[in-house]
């Protein structure tokens, strides 16, 4: 009888450990599923001041958090105990803010970003958060400049994203007098200025309009931030997708201070295409090329 209790408890043991092995390994898939599907970025994704380009970012960051951590603990952090920087965790951004607003679905785990609305970037001229990184991931050279012959920490040189303004949605665009982001960008009348823009609709008054400029915007979404629309009319995205491209066939003379010639392009030809307008729509029968 004492063996068979024996037997029954080792039989009982033998089970729990094997299902506590299965519950495990099964924790373990999910976990490791989780990370395998955050290991990429949503294209949309705010790296911080001094980041390589985020392929390179994401292979050189090891998730240490010290940016965080830097940031949370800065001189002059308006709200104490609270950061602009936040870690990627698995099922990606949960936003905090109930209105719209951009914001990355996905977020490498572990990894520094930044959603503006949310949070902006402050811009602190000492950089802690770039400065804390210990491998390089966060490049302190990419936010220098050279003063006095040394070379300096220089937030304004930060490339975080680039502020993109839907003019159909501002309401400075409708005539309705709104210079919030104006006011709010810490690169004013550089990053951002207040262009004038005749008012088409009434045809004497003129409107005071945001622009920005990309040679200055360092992405830190402050603009954005203090948009005074519901989803906010000036948002910031990472450079390579606010910006386009004129290619290399159109040239800023004017810049260049020479007189660029473009290249010969190659259009498809038709019949009445090689001959001037002139010619053909005189002598020709236009309905029989
Ligand atoms: S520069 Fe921006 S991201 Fe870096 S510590 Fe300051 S507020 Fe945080
Ligand atoms: S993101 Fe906005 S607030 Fe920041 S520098 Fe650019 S225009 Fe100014
Ligand atoms: S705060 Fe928003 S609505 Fe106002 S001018 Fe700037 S982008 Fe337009």
């Amino acid at each position: 009888m004492e063996k068979d209790t024996k037997h029954g408890l080792n039989r009982r043991k033998f089970i729990i450990s094997s299902v506590q092995a299965v519950g495990l390994s099964m924790i373990g898939g999910l976990v490791w599923g989780a990370y395998v599907s955050e290991d990429k970025s949503s294209p949309i994704v705010l790296r911080p001041p001094g980041a390589l380009k985020e392929e390179d970012f994401v292979k050189k960051c090891i998730k240490c958090g010290l940016c965080v951590e830097a940031c949370k603990h800065r001189p002059n952090n308006p709200n104490p105990g609270t950061a602009t920087l936040a870690l990627g965790t698995p099922g990606g951004h949960k936003p905090k803010k109930s209105t719209p607003h951009i914001y990355p679905d996905k977020v490498p785990i572990g990894t520094p970003y930044f959603v503006p609305r949310e949070v902006p970037c402050y811009m602190c001229q000492n950089i802690p958060c770039t400065v804390a990184c210990p491998t390089g991931a966060l490049e302190p050279n990419k936010v220098t400049s050279i003063k006095n012959g040394r070379k300096v920490l220089d937030i304004n040189k930060a490339k975080m994203g680039l502020a993109v303004i839907d003019m159909e949605s501002c309401i400075a665009f409708w005539g309705i007098q709104c210079d919030a982001c104006y006011r709010a960008c810490p690169v004013i009348d550089k990053a951002l200025t207040i262009e004038y823009m005749k008012n088409e609709r009434t045809g004497k008054h003129a409107y005071l309009v945001p622009v920005v400029h990309s040679k200055h915007c360092t992405g830190c979404g402050m603009c954005e931030y203090a948009c005074v629309t519901e989803k906010p009319s000036i948002f910031v995205l990472p450079i390579h997708l606010a910006k386009g491209k004129a290619g290399s066939h159109y040239v800023k003379g004017w810049e260049k201070k020479v007189d660029v010639k473009l290249k010969p392009q190659t259009f498809h030809k038709t019949k009445k295409s090689e001959k001037s307008p002139e010619e053909y729509l005189n002598t020709e029968d236009l309905f029989n090329e």
